[in-house]
């Protein structure tokens, strides 16, 4: 008997329309305007606590397309509609994943009142950010972004940056370091720009990539420490507790089991495993839809043929893995979406994206540890870092 879901993570898209055209999104329905109605958020809540399968520390991840197009008093009733719903002792965190372009001081109250984790989407310096995060008029919005950037900081609200990076920015993690420094940020989460949903990347398909983003992190990692001006570099300090954790602790990757990670998007249609799945095509899959929140119980959907059929393909890549991968104690099996992506279905094993995101950043660690390396003392308690209730686990930036 299978054990029963333990839902951690809700990554909610509240709508799938965005108000900028980055040149390496995959979002596949971003001019969509659709808007999640609070009915649908109510009987998404109504799904989970009735299932009983809600763990005791859930994060809500408000997503997939720009959360701050809706309006403030949207997010504060939906979050007192939650709040009313959720049962005795649940500790929920909300969370949303933004360009920064419409933040504004009602924004940053909503934030604090709330503590909501807020992660900002930021490629690094002008030249480098307005390079592929440009308007739907083709200009760039680094300017937009960092004033939404120092309205959090003048308010007190605490966030990270995820940062793509390029084959411009790997090249120069000094200057890269120097930027976050200059501009008071210092909590960084890196994703290396990526082929996926509708996105062609060249850059992931280059020989030496893993050499170049393990120089860059190694590089980036021991000037951070050094400077001591960074808080919290997700591929260094997220990895940590999971290499060095006690025996007992198994690796939990909440990618590769059922409702691990419940997405919902705006029309209450429901899926599972990588959030990236969320609007993408695929028919062999039911366009990865497992059932609606407004028809499905979510023991419905679990026992339903869409979910079934997923879970035994992404169940035999994670068994490759488990055969084949040295790494697969700290990964667990990796990513569903990219496997599909990179390798054309979720029954196989090894990634580029599982290269970079898993075995560099544990290659860098493990390296340092054998070594004892001074890098890794200047670390007074990565698990105290605010990553774990940040938005960082999906590789959308
Ligand atoms: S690192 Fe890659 S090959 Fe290894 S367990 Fe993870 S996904 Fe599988």
């Amino acid at each position: 008997m299978p054990e029963p879901p333990v839902i951690e993570t809700l990554v909610l898209q509240p709508t799938p329309f965005c108000n900028i055209a980055c040149s390496y999104c995959y979002l596949p329905n971003r001019n969509d305007r659709s808007v999640m109605t609070h009915e649908t958020i109510e009987a998404t809540f109504v799904r989970v606590f009735d299932s009983g399968w809600c763990a005791p520390e859930l994060n809500v991840i408000w997503h997939a397309g720009e959360p701050l197009v809706m309006p403030v008093a949207w997010y504060r009733d939906a979050f007192d509609r939650i709040a009313g719903m959720a049962p005795a002792g649940l500790r929920l965190r909300h969370a949303v994943q933004t360009n920064g372009m419409l933040i504004s001081p009602a924004w940053c109250e909503l934030f604090r009142t709330y503590d909501v984790g807020v992660g900002v989407s930021l490629d690094g310096p002008a030249a480098l950010h307005d390079r592929h995060r440009l308007t739907r008029g083709g200009k760039g919005t680094f300017a937009r972004t960092m004033d939404g950037i120092r309205l959090l900081q003048s308010h007190g609200v605490d966030f990270h940056v995820i940062s793509v990076l390029t084959a411009e920015s790997l090249g120069d993690p000094d200057g890269m370091l120097r930027f976050f420094q200059d501009a008071g940020i210092d909590q960084i989460c890196f994703n290396v720009e990526e082929s996926e949903g509708a996105h062609e990347s060249s850059l992931f398909a280059e020989a030496g990539l893993r050499n170049r983003f393990a120089a860059f992190l190694d590089r980036f990692w021991r000037a951070a420490r050094t400077a001591g001006t960074v808080r919290f570099i997700r591929e260094i300090d997220a990895m940590l507790p999971r290499i060095v954790r006690p025996d007992e602790i198994d690796m939990r990757n909440e990618q590769v089991v059922p409702f691990g990670m419940v997405n919902v998007a705006a029309n209450g249609d429901v899926s599972s495993f990588s959030p990236e799945l969320l609007g993408l095509r695929d028919a062999r899959y039911a366009d990865f839809i497992v059932g609606n929140v407004h028809t499905h119980t979510l023991p419905e959907m679990l026992a339903g043929r869409s979910m079934q059929r997923l879970w035994r393909d992404i169940a035999t890549g994670v068994e490759r893995c488990r055969a084949t991968c040295e790494y697969f104690s700290v990964c667990g099996g990796g990513a569903p979406v990219n496997k599909l992506t990179e390798n054309g279905g979720f029954d196989s094993d090894r990634t580029r994206f599982c290269e970079l995101t898993q075995m560099v950043p544990t290659d860098l660690i493990l390296d340092a540890l054998e070594r004892i390396d001074p890098v890794l003392q200047q670390i007074d308690d990565p698990s105290s870092a605010s990553h774990g209730r940040a938005p960082c686990q999906t590789s959308a930036a």
